[in-house]
């Protein structure tokens, strides 16, 4: 450490990448996200960031944060090469131009790929590592649906992951790299990590935290560090099974008291356990194929007094039309609302026509062929304009929402709000921002896989998931994947929700080019 106050620099570079769609996440994507210098600091402390996790801890220990550049781009589909080029080389110069420092503070999602990279992360690591030399501490935080290489732990020195989906404690994890820095800088801990693969990958759906046994095992990671002497930290990542890569699926990190043993048998133990409960953690009996969810859903919408959530949840875009082609015809009678569709083109159209105009619409069939197709309506257009305002639910507490141009519009008695920059509706603001009354609602139609579930849970009557042919299904063996290595459960056999365990997988289709 230099001898006067310590210096921590901050960064992230973040992206959950859908191997399989067709929209590269360009730099415009990732800039439209960043933020850098005074802005980094002042946008993001207090927010439920991993940012805001590290800057707090660091302001209360009185360290300067100087910033780098920080991007976090969701979930979409894979980072072009060029984005990811320009985002390495400008933390490299940051980083480069920031010296001396002691440490660095690191957000990294641990799903990214790129055409050519499947693991971006271990390589930007790498090129830090090389530039900061053996001896920077860099504790990097990832997301719970990181696929980890062994590459990328070898790379940090210590490794930090969200113990819950919905993420609720981005900001706490943020916190936990940055307390175990200073404890390392300032003498007092010698954190040793080791990480464990586990071949198993589930479906988005099935890593709610709160569900059993994930519960269980989560529990017993939060449990570690105060029932094992020695061990700081441990957490547990589920994977992303929508990213091809040799890296996919589960893996374990335990961070320990200048002790790698204690932290690898930890760990061990840890990824024993979760193989052991492989299959009950594949929860097949909560997916219901589109025909019998939508019926189940309507059933209930109309015996309770309070909404029905149906989870289109294998829409990676926000633009799927299973689910809501078939409410329009077949629930006309509901009052059914879908937030945030992705649809630039007929945003533009609304917001050309005006509030209050009469429009005939084509709602999605825009990018993927696994998307539902097009659903044609006449539509009134309830109110169009701009739309960005300060987000207040669990996850974007504090951060600017941007929809760009949107329009809600009402066909019959459903709604919707279309929206032209792709983001989830996972909380009250998609409904809030629009003057929609979720009380007043019979169905309410997402695309979350599990954040959703921090607002919506206690507040729905039900939640009803449908798997549909979209790129994020539950049933993985209909993916064409090229990179993941033999063995790994449950893709070497095909017995997901609803399907038959010799149905051939589908063959890759042709895609139209994207927009996004
Ligand atoms: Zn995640």
């Amino acid at each position: 450490m230099t001898a006067t106050a310590p210096r921590i620099a901050v960064g992230g570079f973040a992206l959950e990448s859908v191997s399989f769609l067709p929209q590269e996440t360009g730099l415009a994507d990732f800039e439209s996200q960043a933020c850098r210098g005074r802005d980094l600091i002042e946008g993001l402390a207090g927010t439920a960031s991993v940012a805001g996790g590290f800057l707090e801890v660091l302001s209360a220990a009185q360290v300067e944060a100087v910033p780098l550049v920080y991007s976090d781009c969701s979930a979409a589909g894979p980072a072009s090469d060029a984005a990811f080029e320009h985002f390495r080389e400008e933390l490299q110069q940051r980083l480069a131009a920031a010296a001396p420092l002691d440490g660095l503070l690191l957000f990294l999602h641990g799903a990214m790929t790129t055409p050519t990279r499947p693991d971006p992360e271990g390589d930007l690591l790498a090129a830090l590592r090389a530039q900061a030399g053996p001896d920077l501490p860099i504790m990097v935080a990832f997301d719970l649906h990181a696929n980890l290489s062994p590459r990328c732990a070898s790379l940090c020195t210590a490794l930090f992951g969200f113990h819950f989906s919905p993420h609720v404690d981005m900001a706490e994890t943020g916190g936990r790299a940055a307390r175990c820095l200073l404890a390392k800088l300032a003498g007092r801990q010698d954190p040793k990590l080791a990480l464990v693969k586990v071949p198993l990958v589930l479906p988005s759906i099935f890593t709610a935290t709160a569900l059993a046994p994930l519960s269980d095992i989560v529990d017993r990671s939060l449990a570690l560090p105060a029932e094992v002497s020695g061990v700081i930290d441990a957490s547990v990542f589920c994977g992303f099974a929508y990213a091809d890569t040799p890296d996919i699926g589960f893996s374990v990190a335990v961070v320990a008291d200048g002790d790698r043993d204690l932290a690898r048998r930890e760990a061990d133990k840890l990824a024993a356990m979760i193989w052991q409960q492989r299959d009950a953690l594949l929860h097949a009996e909560l997916v219901q194929s589109l025909e019998d969810g939508l019926r189940s859903a309507q059933d209930l919408a109309l015996r309770s007094d309070r909404p029905v959530v149906v989870l289109e949840h294998a829409d990676r875009l926000n633009n799927s039309t299973w689910c809501l082609g078939r409410l329009l015809k077949d629930a006309p009678e509901l009052s059914v609302h879908c937030p945030y569709f992705w649809d630039p083109e007929t945003a533009a159209r609304a917001v050309a026509a005006g509030s209050g105009a009469r429009i005939s619409v084509e709602l999605g069939d825009k990018t993927a062929v696994r998307s539902g197709g097009a659903v044609s309506a006449e539509a009134e257009v309830l109110w169009a304009g701009e739309k960005r305002f300060l987000g207040r639910g669990p996850m974007r507490r504090g951060r600017q929402i941007d929809l760009g141009p949107s329009a809600l519009l009402r066909i019959g008695r459903h709604t919707l709000s279309v929206v032209s920059l792709c983001t989830s509706a996972i909380d009250l603001d998609a409904l809030e921002a629009f003057g929609i009354d979720f009380a007043e609602l019979d169905i309410l139609l997402l695309r979350s896989k599990t954040h959703f579930r921090a607002v919506y849970e206690p507040l729905a009557a039900a939640i009803v998931i449908v798997d549909t042919p979209d790129w994020g299904t539950a049933n993985l063996s209909r993916l064409p994947y090229r990179l993941v290595p033999p063995g790994v459960y449950p893709l070497a056999r095909s017995a997901a929700p609803g399907q038959t365990a010799d149905e051939p997988p589908l063959e890759p289709p042709q895609e139209k080019t994207g927009n996004a």
